[in-house]
């Protein structure tokens, strides 16, 4: 049998040899109790790594998110966010159940970007009609775009002359380090800290391009992270030897993060090999995801096209606008075989 190519997203990776015997040796207890050491460690590597005080290891994104906005944010407070954001749109509005805290969401610029001025005109005054402005949240990358590390400075630092919070949803901050740094011909880690450096708060995703089964971590300071362990708790998060999957994230950032240039680099063959394909509209891939729009008499084949490549071991998401995230498990024959595969269903 020809193996799969998931494109579907990054998080479909299998741990590596490697990863698996990190995680089988990983020293072990209860986290609950603090006294996991495998959870300390990758707390303290992370923390450490991006400037932080302290993180938090938690299962998913989603809880990472939302143990940020309820750490930030009380009752009768809100948020400002992209229309897009997964922390606004995609997560079942959690800070609004469980906090009580309103989103307002801000529309984005083509880059991805929230105009500062539209941040400026959400942020309310101090008036009993409102509720009271308390952070901007920001996401990068976002839908595979990396925001300029120049509009990072400007929003983040608008936001602070508010008295604003601010939160980075970084679920992908690896691989927008990765794409910056080839971009100054700097190194990932020191990008990723340069960009953690403008929040008070980063979450970011061990389970996406890292590679690593399960989990993600919030970083902030001391103070921060222990309201947020409370969050962590009362959202049931609170795992036991969970330093099983902590190793894993560990052996992550010590191993796959360099690599992720790799994966952009895939990203963009992938958009070089379908050019001139009647019916596809190729946007340039920034990192490791890319999206084709389907034009025309193409837009009513999007489901017979992602049947044809299903049925060739090429697995993609979407409607219209299709998605294609390169990953770990992906390598240049696979790409290669996604895009005849693609060809073949266009005649092209
Ligand atoms: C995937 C993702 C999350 C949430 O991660 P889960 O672990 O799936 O809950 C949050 N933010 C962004 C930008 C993501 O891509």
């Amino acid at each position: 049998m020809t193996t799969v190519i998931d494109l579907r997203s990054d998080t479909v990776t299998q741990p590596t040899a490697g990863m698996r015997a990190a995680m089988a040796a990983a020293p072990l207890g209860d986290d609950v109790f603090g006294d996991d050491p495998s959870v300390n460690a990758l707390q303290d590597k992370i923390a450490g790594l991006l400037g932080f005080e302290a993180a938090l290891f938690v299962p998913t994104g989603t809880q990472s998110n939302l143990c940020a906005i309820l750490s930030h944010c009380q009752r009768g407070d809100e948020y400002l966010v992209g229309q897009m954001a997964h922390c606004y749109r995609w997560e079942a509005g959690g800070g609004a159940v469980f906090g009580s805290v309103q989103p307002q969401p801000i529309s984005h610029q083509a880059d991805g970007t929230l105009a500062l001025a539209d941040i400026e005109a959400a942020i309310k005054p101090d008036d009993p009609h409102f509720a009271r402005s308390r952070m901007l949240a920001l996401e990068n990358t976002l839908g595979g775009k990396l925001l300029p590390m120049e509009y990072v400075e400007q929003a983040t630092t608008l936001a602070r002359n508010k008295g604003l919070n601010r939160h980075l949803d970084g679920a992908r901050l690896f691989n927008a380090a990765v794409a910056q740094a080839a971009k100054l011909g700097s190194d990932a880690k020191t990008e990723a800290r340069r960009i953690a450096g403008c929040f008070d708060s980063v979450s970011v995703c061990f389970s996406k391009g890292l590679g690593a089964p399960v989990g993600s971590a919030l970083c902030g300071s001391r103070d921060f992270i222990a309201r947020a362990r409370r969050v962590r708790k009362m959202a049931g998060g609170a795992m036991r030897q969970s330093g099983l999957l902590a190793a894993a994230a560990s052996y992550a950032l010590d191993h796959h993060v360099d690599r992720m240039a790799q994966d952009h680099q895939l990203a963009q063959r992938l958009a070089d090999g379908l050019q001139g394909v009647q019916g596809l509209q190729v946007e340039a891939p920034q990192t490791n995801i890319m999206f084709v729009d389907l034009t025309g008499e193409a837009r009513q084949q999007s489901q017979g096209l992602l049947d044809h490549l299903a049925a060739r071991g090429v697995l993609a998401t979407g409607l219209y606008r299709l998605r294609f995230a390169t990953h770990l498990d992906v390598d240049p024959a696979g790409v290669d075989r996604a895009v005849t595969a693609i060809r073949e269903f266009f005649k092209a």
